[in-house]
């Protein structure tokens, strides 16, 4: 790329966004050598990270009043969040959450840019944390890796790639099983996996098959999924605009770049082009060029760069947190209406959301007339009516409950045993007339109301309707 000068230090060459430095020209992958980050800002990057890998890892453990903290059951339709089971029954809130989900990334992306990818992505934290450094220490720094890769096949050789692959297939492995108990629970991850693994090989065959994937994504993969799988990286250009916080360089003060001479007097900027904010980058940009979407926001750069700028005695922050109107006009950050329009929306969806949680009760009902039945003639008095119900348990209790008719005089008469309690986390259906005296009934349609009640209490009510003749 030409070097921005500064008579168009604000017009700069975009040719670079046409092509990817992790594919050749050829159509191959070209394989990205980041050197080793060091400085500052990746000691609390690796602090933070390893933070988010203990609650990653501890989370499937940990209980409340003996129920998962977090269990993610898409196989079964059961999830907890924060010991609170939740059905498909409460599906709504799920979708409801999700939106809210989306408007916070939509408003905390236009705020702080792609800050989650660079310190809580799991799949940032895995590969720069746990694979990379595992690579570091058994193949060397960027250099030494290059080396190795071009040796002709050798013992040495053998034993390291044998070695980094295999540790590299051991923590998938781990992080398979993990995510595995994320989703069963731990008790019944502890029972497969400590049972005779021709007991489950469904579960055996899930499990290698999830390895696999996760050690090819961290082996080999790497990058590309930012690049090219995940969707938040590629929504990033509706995402960010030129107040966002990015990582970005100074070229107001970087411009023109140029070697540095010693002895000589330097007239150019602060950049003196000793490419190693490139050398850094784990998806092998320039961030010299501008914000790019292959821009993790790993800080790497900053770190590399600051530690050169401590040598030529500079200020640190030619590249740093910032927003392009800070560089371009040196604009201070400012709430601008698209911050203000999130905000009242997630405003919004936050509180509908957090008071339909706390009306969420504990038994749902569904009372519906049997499909295709009218009413029933009872005798010469009385008009009854066939009704299915249905009542789901959403606690980890079992729940004694009685049916009762609100405001109406009639009888229920169940078909069967009848519904006494529902089991935990269970379902309980049934069938029972709704038996009334014909000198109640006023309408051929008459709406009316069941109660649910438990040890003394009403825990939740319904609404239907009551079909009789016309007479
Ligand atoms: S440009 Fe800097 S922050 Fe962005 S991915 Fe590369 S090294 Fe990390
Ligand atoms: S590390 Fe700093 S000085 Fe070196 S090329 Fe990058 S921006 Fe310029």
């Amino acid at each position: 790329m030409e070097s921005v000068t500064e008579n168009n230090l604000y017009e700069r060459d975009e040719s670079f966004r046409d092509s990817i430095a992790t594919i050749t020209k050829e159509g191959k992958r070209a394989w990205i050598y980041p050197k080793k980050p060091n400085g500052k800002l990746y000691n609390y990057r690796t602090l933070v990270c390893y933070i988010f890998l203990a609650i990653f890892f501890l989370l499937p453990w940990i209980k409340i009043n003996g129920h998962p903290f977090m269990m993610l059951n898409v196989i079964e339709r059961k999830f907890v969040l924060m010991g609170i089971a939740f059905f498909p029954q409460d599906f709504f809130l799920f979708v409801l959450a999700m939106i809210t989900f989306v408007v916070f990334i939509a408003l905390f992306t236009a705020l702080f840019g792609r800050l989650w990818c660079g310190w809580a992505c799991p799949q940032t934290v895995f590969m720069e944390m746990i694979f990379r450094k595992i690579e570091y220490w058994i193949e060397g720094d960027y250099m030494q890796q290059k080396a190795l890769n071009a040796q002709a096949p050798n013992p040495q050789k053998s034993l390291k790639k044998l070695a980094k692959h295999s540790i590299f297939f051991f923590i998938s492995f781990i992080i398979s099983n993990t995510f595995l108990a994320y989703i069963i629970g731990i008790d019944e991850w502890k029972q497969i996996a400590l049972a005779n693994p021709s007991e489950h090989t469904g579960g055996l065959i899930a499990i290698l098959l999830f390895t696999g994937v996760f050690y090819g994504v961290y082996a080999r993969f790497r990058e590309q999924v930012c690049l090219v799988v995940c969707p938040y990286g590629r929504l990033q250009g509706v995402l960010l605009d030129p107040n966002s916080v990015v990582i970005g360089y100074d070229y107001g003060r970087g411009e023109p770049r140029g070697k540095l001479h010693k002895g000589a007097e330097r007239t150019n900027g602060d950049c003196i082009d000793c490419h190693q904010c490139v050398s850094v980058c784990p998806t092998g940009i320039d961030i010299r060029n501008g914000t790019q979407l292959e821009c993790i926001n790993c800080t790497a750069c900053i770190d590399a760069c600051n530690s050169i700028m401590d040598k030529i005695n500079k200020p640190h922050g030619l590249i740093r947190y910032t927003s392009e109107n800070a560089i371009r006009n040196k604009e201070k950050f400012k709430v601008t209406p698209r911050i203000i329009g999130y905000s009242i929306v997630l405003f919004v969806l936050l509180s509908t959301l957090i008071t339909l949680l706390a009306m969420r009760s504990d038994v749902e009902t569904t009372i519906l007339r049997t499909p295709g039945m009218l009413y029933q003639k009872q005798g010469a008095d009385s008009i009854s009516n066939l009704y299915n119900i249905q009542l789901v348990n959403k606690t980890f209790e079992e729940i004694p409950v009685t049916v009762k008719a609100y405001g109406q005089h009639g009888t229920i008469k169940w078909i069967g045993n009848g519904i006494t309690k529902i089991d935990e986390q269970g379902i309980a259906d049934g069938e029972f007339f709704f038996i009334m005296p014909k000198n109640e009934i006023s309408k051929t349609k008459t709406k009316i109301k069941f109660e649910i009640w438990s040890n003394g209490k009403m825990i939740d009510k319904t609404e239907t309707n009551f079909l009789a003749p016309n007479n």
